[in-house]
């Protein structure tokens, strides 16, 4: 029975939300705020919805709880999550205050939370999930998460016993969280264009956790990602309960084994990271209890966020804004090595700098060492424009990795580098940014297009 401080803690927050909407404010996270000052363990008091999904990971936990979320919607459902607002505490008991109707009962079918791999302890506790999923643990800013080990001991502390596991089976922290909890593994067979030895800067977790010896990769497809085994003991990768066995870039399908049996879904993005979100969104909807012919319709309805990757071709130069996530080294090389590998005579624009921590803290900047700049030193890449105040050291950076400094590019002002770009040199523009600088990086690209317009 919840208490009458739970009961006024709702009122005052939804009347708080009220009154943000009136003045057409973001009421996403400020109700939350009140809900836990008036109330301690709102979270805990509040009643659940018949069906709580969190996701969390360092990596692709926004795309993933949004498709999901988009899934369930478009399968007739009433979902909350919290899209618009944080993916720490205050977020997610704003959201979880949207579940509630102002007698404090559940109004919905589904809450999709978005959690924040950090906070989760201050989450996952209170709000009991049927379900976790986990997208990866990589290692990210330093100074906000130090190490994957310390995220994956939280979650592991703090995830409840009772909370089903969708893991990614293909990394290996991660897919270690919770021993003895229920749990299913996601993964993507052997590709083509898999390794055997990494190439990339950072390569956590190559020594065997039982034993010490080095790990042995059968196929490593970026740092980590891959299957393992020991050559001195009996360790190895999880084997994959949803496991791809083929992907069709051209026809558009994606083929996973379930049970022995292959399906077919439709291939929603041809890019790596957003295939292993698209996987991980089906093997929820189908733990859910979904029927494999339903998540066939609704995957072939739901798309990959815009303000992920966006295209626009305009006078014969295709412009793309892409994410890059700053002080997220994985996020970076993933990014970088996407943008090196595609086809044409490209010109890239770094816009990547945390406009946050430069203002309110210390940014730190060691993590453009964890990022392989390298993928950048190829004759078909142009120019590499780096803005901001920290243009110099991505110019260092640059260098370091062996791209010829008339290729480089430096401009102070964001704004000015989209004036240095050589449009009539090349075939594709890309403008890198990061989750701080969205808003910049689409007037840079608007700016662009209207000089290519104007060219015309
Ligand atoms: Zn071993």
């Amino acid at each position: 029975m919840a208490s009458i401080k739970f009961h006024f803690a709702v009122i005052a927050a939804k009347i708080s939300a009220k009154l943000i909407k009136l003045i057409g404010g973001n009421a996403s996270n400020m109700p939350g705020q009140i809900a836990l000052k008036l109330c301690k363990d709102f979270m805990s008091q509040a009643p659940k919805a018949p069906l709580v999904v969190c996701v969390t990971g360092t990596n692709g936990k926004t795309t993933v709880s949004n498709l999901l979320a988009d899934a369930l919607e478009a399968d007739g459902k009433k979902v909350v999550s919290n899209r618009l607002g944080s993916n720490i505490a205050p977020g997610c008991a704003a959201n979880l205050l949207n579940s509630l109707n102002w007698r404090g009962k559940c109004r919905v079918d589904v809450a999709v939370y978005e959690v924040d791999e950090r906070a989760s302890r201050l989450v996952l506790p209170y709000i009991k999930p049927d379900y976790l999923v986990v997208t990866n643990l990589f290692r990210d800013s330093l100074k906000r998460n130090a190490h994957p080990d310390y995220i994956f001991s939280v979650i592991d502390t703090y995830c409840p016993d009772t909370t089903k596991l969708i893991l990614n089976a293909d990394e290996l922290c991660s897919s270690m969280l919770k021993k003895n909890n229920d749990k299913v593994y996601y993964g993507i067979g052997k590709l083509p264009t898999d390794i055997t030895e990494s190439i990339n800067i950072v390569h956590d977790y190559s020594i065997c956790p039982n034993c010490g010896a080095t790990l042995k990769y059968d196929y490593l497809r970026y740092h980590h990602i891959g299957y393992a085994t020991c050559p001195e003991c009996d360790f190895h990768s999880f084997d994959a309960d949803y496991l791809v066995t083929n992907l069709d870039i051209e026809n558009k399908e994606l083929t996973i084994k379930i049970k022995g049996v292959e399906q077919s879904y439709p291939l929603i993005s041809d890019i790596i990271f957003n295939i292993y979100n698209e996987l991980t969104v089906i093997t929820a909807l189908l733990e859910i209890g979904i029927p494999n012919e339903k998540v066939k319709e609704l995957v072939a309805r739901i798309q990959v966020p815009d303000s992920r990757l966006n295209h626009k071709k305009v006078n014969g130069v295709t412009v793309v804004q892409a994410m890059s996530k700053g002080q997220s080294c994985i996020s970076s090389c993933r990014t970088f090595d996407y943008v090196a590998g595609e086809t044409g005579r490209k010109a890239i624009v770094l816009a990547m700098d945390d406009y946050y921590d430069r203002k309110k803290s210390i940014e730190y900047i060691g993590w453009i060492y964890d990022v392989d700049y390298e993928f950048f030193n190829k004759e078909d890449i142009v120019q590499v424009i780096a803005t901001g105040p920290r243009c110099y050291d991505h110019k260092v950076r640059l260098l370091l990795a062996g791209v010829p400094e008339d290729r480089i590019s430096c401009a102070e002002e964001e704004m000015d580098g989209v004036n240095l770009i050589k449009t009539k040199e090349v075939d594709h523009v890309y403008i890198l940014y990061d989750t701080s600088t969205y808003n910049l990086s689409c007037k840079m690209k608007d700016k662009l297009v209207n000089s290519l317009e104007v060219e015309q």
